[in-house]
């Protein structure tokens, strides 16, 4: 199966499988920390393999929320504003900054502010969004 490609589901299974063997790993290895720590000195072997599964597991983790990360924001305009869900009628909602890591809640997103907005527009191709004025606390934040 060398240079074959997983499909997204088939990895995400594969990543909560590392977390439940950390999971399991991680009791042992804490009881086994606690004892040596303040008695002797831990042993370098045990602790960079601890290191290096953590690490691993973490950059392996990261790597998947960045792709997940572009296929929501595959969705949205690529500058990443949106307008505010909900506002009053007939007002030009004031758009939001949904940052590089869009948080999804049903079809809402959640901006860098707290605000809920809503994509409106896609991806925006005419850039009906620049219609609308940015939000301070999103200009500060971004
Ligand atoms: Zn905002």
């Amino acid at each position: 199966m060398a240079g074959s490609v997983l499909s997204g589901a088939e990895r995400d299974r594969r990543l909560l499988e590392r977390i439940r063997d950390l999971h399991g790993s991680l009791a042992p290895d804490l009881a086994w920390l606690a004892r040596t720590v303040g008695e002797e000195v831990p042993r370098p072997d045990i602790l960079r393999d601890l290191g290096e599964r953590l690490a691993d597991l973490g950059a392996d983790l990261i790597t998947r929320a960045d792709e997940l990360d572009a296929e929501v924001r595959a969705g949205l305009p690529e500058h990443g504003w949106l307008p505010e869900a909900g506002a009053r009628r007939r007002a030009l909602a004031v758009a939001h900054q949904v940052g590089p890591h869009p948080l999804r809640c049903g079809p809402i997103f959640l901006a860098v502010c707290g605000a809920a907005c809503f994509p409106f527009y896609g991806t925006d191709p005419t850039g009906r969004t620049a219609r609308h004025e940015q939000c301070e606390k999103c200009l500060h934040v971004h």
